[in-house]
């Protein structure tokens, strides 16, 4: 099965979190992360719309193991949403660790969603933080302007991609998850998680080749 999308004025291209933090020599660094960059810059050429989203937290954020005393990085609490993974310090706002790589050349993406800037709740999703509650405004927007479709592609695939194109669906975009344009971090089986996630939800998971000039 080889579907082709071309890409319309209604689509956007979601480009997750393309920091130095989540590439290799990063504080969370997802493994070969640095590998999608020239394979987002080729497709955002294809498509009118770009969002770039960035990961920036405070000092001391609640998702840093850090912040709580004798627990290690991808241990697990329980916060007030619910369970949260522990992460290594990583985006901290201002930062060259939080900031986007240099040879992401996207100068054309029209929007940069910063998410994760509130120091009590992570935010894996570009739409809602990891509360479920706390909109970041990304619908909105997308509707204001007419974007009906989004496809998406960053890091990591089993986290904030996962969870942005779960939201995307949520809030009733198509959402298209460009796979080889994603890494995962895969820990505790999340990328099985996710690609069940995404069947039961039929999010279609697309190589960039399917994605026309
Ligand atoms: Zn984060």
């Amino acid at each position: 099965m080889s579907e082709t999308f071309t890409a319309r004025e209604h689509d956007v291209l979601l480009v997750v979190d393309i920091q130095n933090d989540f590439c290799p020599g990063g504080g969370l660094a997802v493994p070969r992360g640095d590998e999608v960059v020239p394979v987002i810059n080729a497709l955002a050429a294809k498509f009118a719309h770009v969002v770039l989203t960035q990961d920036w937290h405070p000092r001391g954020h609640q998702s840093f193991a850090s912040s709580h005393a004798g627990k290690k990085p991808y241990d697990t609490i329980e916060v007030a949403y619910g369970p949260q993974i522990l992460w290594p310090d990583h985006c901290v706002q201002g930062t060259p660790g939080a900031a986007f790589r240099d040879d992401l050349h996207v100068a054309r993406a029209e929007m940069v969603l910063r998410k994760g800037y509130h120091r009590e709740i992570d935010s894996y999703s570009a739409f809602y933080e990891n509360d479920r509650k706390t909109p970041t405004g990304l619908a909105g927007y997308l509707r204001e302007r007419g974007l009906t479709r989004v496809f998406l592609a960053g890091l990591a695939f089993d986290f904030c991609v996962r969870y942005s194109a779960e939201d995307a669906h949520r809030e009733g975009f198509e959402a298209i998850v460009i796979e080889d344009a994603c890494r995962s971090i895969d820990v505790g089986g999340s990328v099985a998680a996710t690609r069940d996630v995404f069947r039961s939800l039929g999010i279609r998971c697309v190589p960039a080749s399917a994605i026309a000039a």
